[in-house]
């Protein structure tokens, strides 16, 4: 195996089980770490060239974004956010992005590139209650944003893991997806198959789910987990992690508009959430009591031996695969 995930899989061996602290309730392989007290606690970077382009971009949309998809995390385990820092790396030549002529560095219509991002991560920060309490800053060749977030759920509401999920439960997702894969295919190929408006804003401006993330942990869901690389890959950790197989309903699948149904299965940055349930009607009438759209169920979970399966609308039975983002290390 190579890649991220058995990068991953790696710091897991070097990290005895029988040394994990007390106070750490869940290491390695969540959406979030959780600890003593319900602590959720994450990290995610963004960095310029990979996961952004400033010719693309705002340098705000950026920092919303890098906020927004920590926060998304929490969201994933069902919690609310406490506070964030940031680390900012900030390359020496951090200058405005096409000032008029003859205007100075410091003009405030023109501020350089970091003070833009930090004011696009204190605007998430301000919308959802996620106040930015410190952090880092260093200059390096590259602009490059790490933020980690605090958080927790609340009691009697308990963290929902990745892990829970049996044979036999709902598997529904929240919103629609492939928007946001649709925008990045459009800036790649410099090209529109679809107006990219809605979707570009999907992608820049990504919208953390937590309030439907909270009225997951009150439905007694089994397993949770963001779509940040794509439902085939995201529900193969959920699978993974759960040791259960999934068979999905590839025309109950949403698909946001104008977007390919392949898309919305391998596509990533939809942040929207994808859980396992025992009972199906109690997250119904949850969600209906938050006054949130209801989420779409899409298939079932089922014993791992069977795999993790698609059945058309034909009701022809593939193979689902783990298709979707992996930065490759
Ligand atoms: P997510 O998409 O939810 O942010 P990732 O796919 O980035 O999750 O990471 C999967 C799991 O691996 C998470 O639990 C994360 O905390 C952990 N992880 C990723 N990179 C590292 C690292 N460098 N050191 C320790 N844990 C890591
Ligand atoms: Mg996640």
């Amino acid at each position: 195996m190579s890649g991220e995930f058995a990068f991953i899989d790696r710091i897991r061996g070097l990290t005895d089980p029988g040394d994990i602290d007390p106070n750490v309730r869940v290491g390695i392989g969540d959406d979030c770490a959780v600890l003593a007290g319900g602590l959720l606690f994450a990290l995610d970077t963004m960095v310029d060239g990979v996961h952004f382009r400033l010719d693309w971009c705002t340098p705000q949309d950026v920092g919303w974004k890098a906020l927004a998809v920590n926060l998304s995390d929490i969201a994933a385990m069902g919690g609310q956010p406490m506070a964030c820092v940031v680390g900012l790396t900030v390359p020496t030549s951090d200058s405005p992005k096409g000032p008029p002529e003859g205007a100075e560095m410091t003009d405030m219509a023109h501020p350089p590139i970091a003070d833009q991002v930090m004011r696009g991560i204190v605007e998430a920060a301000t919308t959802y209650g996620c106040p930015l309490v410190g952090g880092d800053t260093t200059s390096g060749p590259n602009l490059v944003i790490s933020v980690a977030v605090i958080g927790s759920t609340s009691p009697p509401w308990e963290p929902v893991l990745r892990s829970g999920a049996v044979a036999g439960d709902a598997v529904f997702v929240t919103g629609v997806l492939g928007a946001s894969a649709d925008a990045l295919d459009y800036l790649l190929r410099g090209a529109g198959h679809a107006a990219p408006g809605d979707a570009l804003r999907r992608l820049h401006r990504p919208v953390p789910r937590l309030r439907e993330g909270a009225a997951v942990a009150r439905a007694g869901v089994s397993a949770m987990i963001d779509i940040s690389d794509g439902l085939g890959a995201d529900l193969a950790h959920i699978c993974d992690s759960s040791s259960v197989g999934v068979r999905i309903d590839a025309d109950a699948v949403p698909v946001a508009d104008g977007v390919s149904l392949d898309r919305a299965l391998a596509g990533g940055d939809d942040y929207e959430l994808c859980f396992a349930a025992p009972d199906p009607d109690r997250v119904r009438a949850v969600f209906a009591e938050a006054g949130l759209d209801a989420p779409h169920q899409i298939g079932v979970t089922t014993e791992a031996s069977a795999g993790r399966l698609l059945v058309d609308r034909a009701g022809k039975v593939s193979p689902f695969p783990r298709r979707g983002w992996q930065h490759s290390i």
